[in-house]
């Protein structure tokens, strides 16, 4: 049975995991969980959490009210609650679904506790993305991204190697706005930009990929991940977010990885 850490767990990622998890309940057996304050997200999940020990909340009100509420975990709190969680060094494997740079001191000590990391956290390689780097090559820990372009790049590499390839691509569905003419853009709504065509995500990165700042962090992270030159790297716009990323091979013919746009793919 793998032990897994989720840190982020009432989030967008964060569901999708504990749900993949249950699915297949006799590979996997979630332990340890971390979120801000959303303890009614946990509670309605609760029947999907049949191992957990540890609930790591962020919000000291909220974590104090969960522990008087529910004696059979064991509950951390406060600002540094998700290291604290990793720390525990109680799991084989942390999936890292904070958002922002929350989530980079929790993705280095993963490593160095020599525990797998499933990194949907992109702002940790953003952000510190040669420190992770460092931190892997001492780790008895493997990285894993969990993003649906570095994910198809994770697969694609298994068929090629970095010499063969001309260029790397990784494609975008363009974000809510991808339509709406330039002049109209400072009459949009907060509705209208969370309205994604395709992905249905968390606030922030659904924010993100209707500017394309999305994009630009996928640059980096796949830059960090498969020690790509950021000029060898193309974006290409595909409606549907069914091609995920592709490789553009010296003989210019490509190799392309096709899939639904689930995250549970990715996760899995
Ligand atoms: P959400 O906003 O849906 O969820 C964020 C999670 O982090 C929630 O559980 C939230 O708790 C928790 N959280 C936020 N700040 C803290 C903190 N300081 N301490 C403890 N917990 C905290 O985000 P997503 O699931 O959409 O995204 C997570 C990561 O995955 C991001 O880096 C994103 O870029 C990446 N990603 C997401 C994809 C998606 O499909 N959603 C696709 C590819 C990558 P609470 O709910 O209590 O506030
Ligand atoms: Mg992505």
């Amino acid at each position: 049975m793998i032990r897994v850490c989720l840190l982020g767990a009432t989030g967008s990622i964060g569901l999708q995991t504990i749900e993949y998890c249950f699915e297949k309940k006799d590979l996997f057996s979630i332990e340890g969980i971390s979120f801000r304050s959303r303890k009614e997200v946990i509670e309605k999940y609760s029947i999907y959490l049949p191992n957990l020990k540890y609930v790591a909340i962020e919000d000291e009100k909220v974590a104090l009210e969960f522990k008087k509420e529910h004696e059979e975990y064991e509950v951390i709190s406060g600002d540094n609650c998700s290291l604290e969680l990793v720390k525990k060094n109680a799991f084989d494997k942390v999936v890292n679904a904070l958002v922002g740079e929350a989530g980079f001191l929790s993705s280095v000590e993963t490593l160095k506790l020599d525990m797998d990391l499933c990194l949907a956290n992109k702002e940790s390689l953003v952000i510190g993305g040669e420190i992770i780097k460092d931190v892997l090559k001492k780790s008895k820990g493997k990285l894993f991204p969990i993003d649906s372009e570095h994910v198809a790049l994770h697969k694609l590499f298994k068929h090629s190697s970095l010499e063969e390839v001309e260029r790397v691509i990784i494609t975008a569905s363009g974000g809510s706005l991808r339509e709406l003419p330039k002049e109209k853009l400072k009459y949009v709504t907060k509705e209208e930009v969370l309205n994604h065509p395709t992905w249905k995500m968390g606030n922030r990165i659904t924010i993100d990929s209707a500017t394309m700042v999305n994009k630009g962090f996928e640059f980096i992270e796949a830059c960090h991940l498969f020690n790509i030159d950021i000029d060898d790297i193309e974006v290409l716009i595909n409606d549907e977010s069914i091609i995920h990323s592709a490789l553009l091979y010296k003989d210019n013919s490509y190799l392309f990885e096709v899939g639904p746009s689930d995250m549970k793919v990715a996760i899995g």
